[in-house]
């Protein structure tokens, strides 16, 4: 009571701290610990999870994942680890919460025409929350998202009020609109993040100036981004200046942009592949040396399960355009799928050569080498995948279950224990935990590291 107590007063003292005053500068405001926006955003991803259909594909969560990191990286060690998420909504929409979880809708990576638009949204997103945005909010309503988010914090009431929270949170998010400074700061910030990480910052204006189109088409049913985020000719006149005066360049890009394939993966999700099929055959019938038009079929046929037909299209497509992103891949995963096991590993090998530090390639490597029952060579990709992407419960999960095939059930429950912390199912990680913690042996080194983080675990729920 007394923390939940001491933490609306600092609520209450950070939005009062800005709240009348707009100062020229931008302030330097520290409304909350560092470690409460970690706990905010751990506690809004585990209600999100309930509430929000959350997109779980491995090349879709990787994909934006892979933005976000690039963005990140430049910038050094962070106060926070960034988490992102894809919601499967239509509505165009990205919204950040304090502590760097940044969820993107389908409906916006469905619209966007580039990677480099997407990561003109999402170092917007991250500039929000690395600026602690959120807390700094003003204007006539400060009804906050932190202050609804509070409700989880104080520990108390049922499962259904802290879900009918969420939803008058996540409602906030819509409502709740940066004010013109903010918007500011995060336009100028996102796109020299852009700039610094390889991408194009002009792309971030032509994605502005489209929704800014479309609000004039249609300017009844406004789009969530835009109510979060205003769009005004100023605004759009300020980040028309500042790309203008970055260098442009197009320094680590992917030899070929991903973004239609990750549009086509969302659809084939939501069952469209009958469509895809339709629309892709067409465009064939016009252009039989269409690539891309191969490449999307391959995939639905795959989706479809019908094989043969993935495997021709996907090799006609490999054929015409070997440089596709993530074409190897998905011809590895295509013949793993088929029992094709040289087929599957030549093409993993050219798809490791050309992106080692993918984690995808390790991950799916893992999974043929697990099909063909070599366990400890699988183990040894998902732990490279591990590795490579510490925060994507993925292969942590993979490692679990072939652990488990091996009979190494410690490691098992280990293993499964660190994919439910990722995912933030504290309860179940915990019950793995003991698990592996009674086959290694509390005395044992293995045990003592256990034992400790079963107690930094239990400490953070107090
Ligand atoms: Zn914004």
């Amino acid at each position: 009571m007394l923390r939940k107590f001491l933490y609306t007063l600092l609520l209450v003292t950070g939005f009062t701290g800005c709240a009348s005053r707009l100062p020229a500068q931008i302030p330097l405001v520290k409304p909350l610990a560092e470690d409460e926006e970690v706990r905010i955003s751990r506690e809004f991803r585990r209600q999100a999870k309930k509430q929000l259909q959350l997109v779980r594909h491995p090349e879709i969560e990787r994909y934006v994942d892979r933005i976000g990191r690039q963005l990140l990286s430049p910038m050094g060690p962070q106060p926070f680890d960034y988490r992102f998420f894809v919601v499967e909504n239509s509505q165009l929409n990205a919204f950040a919460i304090p502590g760097g979880t940044i969820y993107v809708h389908t409906g916006l990576i469905e619209r966007v025409k580039s990677t480099d638009e997407l990561a003109g949204v999402l170092g917007h997103e991250i500039a929000h929350a690395k600026g602690r945005h959120i807390a700094r909010i003003s204007g006539p309503d400060p009804l906050s998202l932190l202050a609804l988010l509070g409700v989880f914090l104080s520990g108390g009431g049922t499962q259904a009020q802290a879900a009918g929270a969420l939803g008058q949170a996540l409602a906030a998010t819509r409502q709740l609109a940066y004010n013109r400074q903010l918007e500011q700061e995060a336009d100028t910030l996102g796109v020299k993040y852009m700039a610094e990480a390889g991408y194009d910052p002009r792309a971030a204006l032509a994605f502005l100036r489209l929704i800014d189109q479309e609000r004039m088409l249609n300017p009844v049913d406004i789009p969530p981004y835009l109510m979060t985020h205003p769009l005004t000719q100023e605004r759009l006149s300020r980040v028309e200046a500042v790309v203008s005066s970055l260098r442009t360049g197009a320094a680590k890009r992917e030899a070929a942009d991903p973004i239609r394939k990750i549009q086509t993966l969302l659809r084939l999700e939501r069952h469209e592949a009958d469509a895809v099929i339709g629309e892709y055959e067409r465009v064939l019938g016009q252009d039989p040396q269409n690539a891309e038009a191969l490449r999307m079929l391959g995939l639905a046929y795959q989706y479809r399960g019908k094989w043969t037909e993935a495997r021709e299209h996907l090799e006609r497509a490999r054929a015409l355009d070997p440089q596709g992103p993530g074409m190897e891949r998905d011809l590895g995963r295509l013949y793993t799928q088929m029992n094709e096991y040289r087929l599957a590993h030549d093409a993993f090998q050219r798809a490791l050569s050309a992106e080692p530090k993918e984690p995808l390639n390790h991950l799916w490597l893992g999974e043929l080498f697990e099909k063909e029952g070599k366990f400890s060579e699988a183990v040894l990709a998902f732990l490279q995948a591990h590795t490579l992407s510490p925060l994507w419960p993925e292969p942590a999960q993979r490692l679990g279950v072939v652990y488990g095939k091996m009979n190494r059930l410690g490691d098992a429950h280990y293993y499964l224990a660190r994919s439910q912390l990722l995912a933030d199912e504290d309860e179940l990680a915990l019950a793995n935990l003991e698990r592996a913690l009674k086959i290694f042996r509390p005395a044992s080194p293995r045990g003592q590291l256990i034992t400790d983080e079963i107690a930094a675990i239990k400490a953070r729920r107090r």
